[in-house]
């Protein structure tokens, strides 16, 4: 059986001891095994990080700059090997597969101009002959631990910015789709990166807690569900440690009764049902504002959902294919089972679908519920897979209250004509990341992406200069160079004193 292995110090391998299962989401059963490791593996690769970081550090950034431009060109350059390899193990599309690696390639090119990010700031004269200067410096050795959602996307927005600032990253990738970290790191050496630079360690909570104690790791940066960021979060903070945790979602799209309804059925259906709806930016809540706009948005959707194929990963036809996991698909389901319970009106119902010729697949039909209420422990806890539910607010305040008063707070949307609500919207929502007529408000690679509350521990965001700001530490030097005339002109004066 196919086995994949650390990624210590430019080479795989280490003899592990533990391993875990890899599983073909298309057809049900074990595809690989991949390495769990312990302290010992995790020491291996700070010896290796540590032997590398100081001499990669001192390296000029335009030469640092350089390695990341050939990187964006190896990624282009196997975008089709690295897409399979993805769909393989997530069971996303092909297309969906290529949208990940290429949303992480966009801030590997955002790395490509880290010199001119990377500069400090500069004060002349702050006093008789005192000039005031910064400098970003990288803080060292630092890791990040991510899920199985975006194998390659993630990986790239914490390592690509962690490295090309100057430090040496230790990933420990989600243990369900591990292949496309290992081979962004042999990328990573191919493009010019000097070995222990960017390293992958594979495991689960074991290895995650070596990181979170370990002292030679000055800052985390973690991305999955929001337990665990918190646990993550907590426990990286005791330990000294700076620490990022991005956690769950459960995004809403609130449409206004102005809205363009083709255009909402159709940013619905991708946005909703799209890679299974395993997305943290998926929206698997809408609230149409009046009866009467939920009654036209419900019309146009059913035949909408309806035209929806599912399929096998590499089937080009299929608009999204199976979940992660056979335990995933049993938890959905008993979502879908629970929102029913609660007295959710079931209009599609997407369980007990089965794919011919891949019957042991974890394919979950598009699943429809309305009249879902905020008291419903399914509309307060994340699903996350192909199921979006309806909850009809009277007006424009009481859909502004359902995402705002919300644990999760990562991403919205409002659909309208009218830029006026937009805008008060825009503005009074208590979420991190609001869409204008835009379904997944993903911001681009030169902006930073973060959610608020159970979505988000810490107060960095991910990528663009909020990214840079977690991966440095600033220097702040305040120089005075005399004339050396010795008349006591040079007597120095605190400012305050004067
Ligand atoms: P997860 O929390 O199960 O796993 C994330 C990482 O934590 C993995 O590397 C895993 O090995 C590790 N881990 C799991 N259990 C652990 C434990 N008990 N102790 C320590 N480490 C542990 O998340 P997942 O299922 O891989 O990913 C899906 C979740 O991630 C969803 O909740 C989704 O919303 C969230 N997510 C959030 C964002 C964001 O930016 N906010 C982006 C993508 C995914």
């Amino acid at each position: 059986m196919r086995q994949i292995d650390h990624f210590i110090a430019g080479h795989s391998g280490f003899t592990p001891t533990r391993f875990g299962e890899v599983m073909d989401p298309n057809n049900g059963g074990v595809q690989a095994k991949v390495a769990f490791g312990d302290a010992s593996v995790l020491e291996a690769a700070i010896a290796a990080a540590s032997a590398a970081q100081p001499a990669w550090a001192a390296t000029n950034p335009q030469r640092r700059s350089r390695v990341m431009f050939n990187f964006k060109a190896l990624i282009e350059k196997h975008m089709d090997e690295l897409a399979l390899m993805l769909s393989a193990e997530h069971g996303k599309v092909i297309a969906d597969s290529k949208g990940d690696i290429q949303r992480g390639l966009e801030v590997v090119e955002f790395c490509c101009g880290l010199p001119h990010v990377m500069k400090g700031e500069h004060t002349q004269g702050a006093g008789p002959g005192i000039d005031v200067y910064s400098m970003r410096q990288p803080i060292g050795i630092g890791a990040g631990i991510s899920p199985f959602n975006f194998p390659a996307m993630i990986p790239m927005w914490m390592g690509a910015v962690a490295v090309s600032v100057g430090n040496a990253f230790i990933l420990k990738p989600s243990e369900r789709d591990p292949s496309v970290p290992n081979r962004l790191a042999e990328l990573l050496i191919e493009a010019g990166l000097p070995e222990g630079i960017f390293q992958v360690v594979h495991g689960d909570k074991e290895m995650v807690d070596a990181i979170l104690d370990h002292p030679a790791i000055s800052a985390v940066s973690f991305v999955g569900s929001s337990d665990i960021a918190q646990y993550v979060y907590s426990r990286g903070v005791a330990a000294g440690k700076r620490v990022q945790a991005m956690g769950g979602a459960k995004n809403h799209g609130i449409v206004m009764p102005d809205a363009d309804l083709d255009m909402v059925v159709n940013d619905l259906c991708g946005a909703a049902y799209g890679s299974a709806g395993e997305r943290c930016m998926a929206l698997p809540v809408v609230v149409p504002v009046g009866e009467d706009t939920a009654e036209r948005l419900k019309a146009k959707l059913i035949p909408a959902i309806h035209a929806l194929r599912v399929g096998i990963s590499t089937d080009e036809d299929a608009h999204y294919g199976p979940v992660i996991s056979g335990p995933h698909k049993t938890k959905v389901e008993g979502w879908i089972q629970t929102a029913v319970d609660e007295g959710s009106e079931l209009v599609i119902d997407g369980r007990n679908f089965t794919l011919q010729g891949h019957e042991e697949g974890y394919f979950i039909g598009p699943t429809l519920l309305d009249h879902v209420t905020p008291d419903m422990e399914s509309y307060k806890e994340e699903i996350f897979g192909p199921v979006l539910q309806i909850v009809r607010a009277a007006n424009f305040e009481e859909a502004l209250a359902l995402p705002s008063k919300h644990q999760y707070g990562n991403g919205v949307a409002i659909f309208t004509r009218n830029g006026h609500a937009a805008r008060e919207f825009a503005s009074r929502v208590n979420v991190g990341m609001v869409g204008i007529n835009v379904p997944i408000p993903v911001p681009v690679a030169y902006h930073s992406f973060g959610g608020w509350k159970r979505s988000g521990f810490g107060d960095t965001d991910q990528y663009g200069m909020e990214g840079i700001r977690f991966w440095t530490k600033v220097k702040k030097i305040t120089a005075r160079w005399p004339d050396g005339g010795g008349d006591g002109s040079n007597a120095f004066i605190i400012p305050t004193m004067s």
